[in-house]
């Protein structure tokens, strides 16, 4: 679907109150907003069908399986396995069970506080692997304690259910935890409470979200949960204890930073369902959105037009004229936006600042349009500098224009006779005598008054030659 107001443009929003779909130029974006807003009623609007615009996490397993080898997953993973291989030697050496245990918990708080970071990270759509220096400091939240006590409670409901039901109860037991685990991953890694994870509200919640595609996800989780157990079965036992110890906790470390990737993208596309705000300016850069926020105005302006809304349309449009480089459209479009409106002092106001454009020159065409746009409605209109007038006289190529050329020349000198642009825009006249009348006479007289008048300037090599060539 085309936006409504850029026919060009896929329509990425929706707009529930207005009923409306725009393109992502037409929506107002705020840094650190949780979703965009609908400029014409200002309430947050709603992406269009996700997996429309987002790639889905079942299109991007090469990406989960490449996350691990980006610099900062690799940088984490090398100081994590130097880590596992250090801590490995001292619980091997020091034969006190409980420094063994902290040991142990220090490396597990380690990968906790990563993979975490790297699921919150994913979630906002910044697919960049985090560095590990980043995710020291990370643990802010307490997860290891969250995720040690969610193990827990896990594992004392399992023994609940192994004395109450006995082995079949733990299979399905088994089978429900495979399957909730990756909402409640997701739930505690985006809201940072225990309790709304293990909450069987949030869980189903989770689940009815993102619909049909939660079972991809458990399969996936399935999967990277087999394949961990696949390659630390291939450790040799027989190796020194604190091997085994470094290269079990390594494979580990990859397989986990590939699933929380893989959750956080999850919630990333699906964050308008989950709830979940997604930076807006990351998104604009996943999308390839130019930012600019001139061209954005220019956009928000076409919408106010057609909507009737011409006082916020006309703020739109002062605002993208204030860069040189959309002067010229911003302009154009607000003197017909007066000229449809029947305001005409605000149109010639509008036309002042047009033909003030130091690059007007680049847009000599279009320039010509407006001035007879203009004159339509202002016949004794003509821009009030030598810089307006000159893209104009340029312009005129046509003997039957002769008039409308005399008109824009005939006060230059009395007007203008100290504005340093005067003398080129006397020899764009000269020209038109030469070129379009061939009237070398008249060409000649005023070209040998304008080398008189005004001896030096830009104007001067090409004037001259021309006299030359006039002479000849
Ligand atoms: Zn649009
Ligand atoms: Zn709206």
């Amino acid at each position: 679907m085309d936006c409504k107001y850029h026919d060009n443009k896929k329509a990425n929003w929706h707009c529930t109150n207005c009923d409306i779909s725009f393109c992502m130029d037409c929506v107002e974006l705020e840094t650190r907003a949780v979703a965009p807003r609908c400029i014409l009623c200002r309430t947050h609007i709603s992406r269009l069908t996700i997996s429309d615009q987002v790639e889905p996490f079942w299109n991007r397993l090469n990406h989960f399986n490449a996350y691990p080898f980006q610099a900062g997953a690799k940088s984490f993973l090398i100081f994590y396995s130097i880590a596992a291989l250090v801590l490995g030697f001292l619980i091997d050496v020091i034969p006190l069970p409980l420094i063994g245990l902290v040991l142990r918990l220090t490396l597990f708080a380690i990968l906790v506080s990563y993979v975490f970071s790297v699921l919150s990270r994913t979630a906002k759509g910044n697919f960049a692997a985090p560095k590990y220096d980043q995710t020291i400091t990370y643990d802010s939240d307490g997860m290891t304690v969250k995720v040690i006590v969610l193990f827990i409670i896990l594992f004392l409901l399992g023994v609940g259910i192994v004395s109450s039901s006995g082995g079949t109860g733990l299979v399905i037991y088994q089978a429900a935890i495979a399957f909730f685990m990756p909402s409640i991953l997701v739930t505690l890694g985006m809201s940072k409470h225990l309790s709304s994870a293990l909450n069987p509200r949030h869980m189903i919640g989770t689940i009815v979200s993102i619909g049909f595609p939660y079972l991809i996800l458990v399969g996936f989780a399935a999967l990277i949960n087999f394949s961990l157990s696949f390659a630390t079965g291939f450790i040799d036992t027989w190796l020194p204890d604190p091997i085994v110890y470094f290269v079990s906790k390594t494979i580990e470390a990859f397989f986990y930073i590939i699933l929380f990737n893989m959750l956080g993208y999850v919630v990333y596309q699906y964050h308008a369902e989950l709830g979940y705000g997604v930076d807006v300016e990351q998104l604009a850069t996943n999308e390839n959105i130019q930012m600019k926020p001139e061209l954005r105005a220019l956009a928000h302006a076409d919408v106010y037009i057609q909507e009737a809304r011409y006082d916020d349309a006309r703020d739109q449009l002062y605002k993208a004229g204030q860069s040189v480089k959309h002067q010229e459209e911003a302009y154009s479009k607000l003197i017909k936006l007066h000229i449809a409106t029947k305001n005409d002092s605000e149109m010639l106001n509008a036309a002042r600042l047009y033909f003030e454009n130091p690059e007007l020159h680049l847009y000599g065409f279009n320039a010509w349009q407006t001035y007879q746009q203009i004159k339509k409605i202002e016949p004794r209109y003509r821009p009030a500098n030598v810089n307006g007038r000159l893209v104009l006289i340029k312009q005129i190529r046509n003997k039957a224009l002769r008039s409308e050329l005399i008109y824009l020349t005939e006060d230059l000198e009395q007007k203008f006779a100290h504005d340093p642009v005067l003398p080129e825009a006397l020899l764009a006249e000269v020209k038109f005598y030469i070129d379009v009348e061939h009237d070398d006479a008249t060409g000649l007289s005023k070209l040998q008054g304008l080398l008189d008048n005004y001896p030096k300037g830009k104007h001067r090599l090409e004037s001259e030659e021309l006299l030359k060539a006039l002479q000849h």
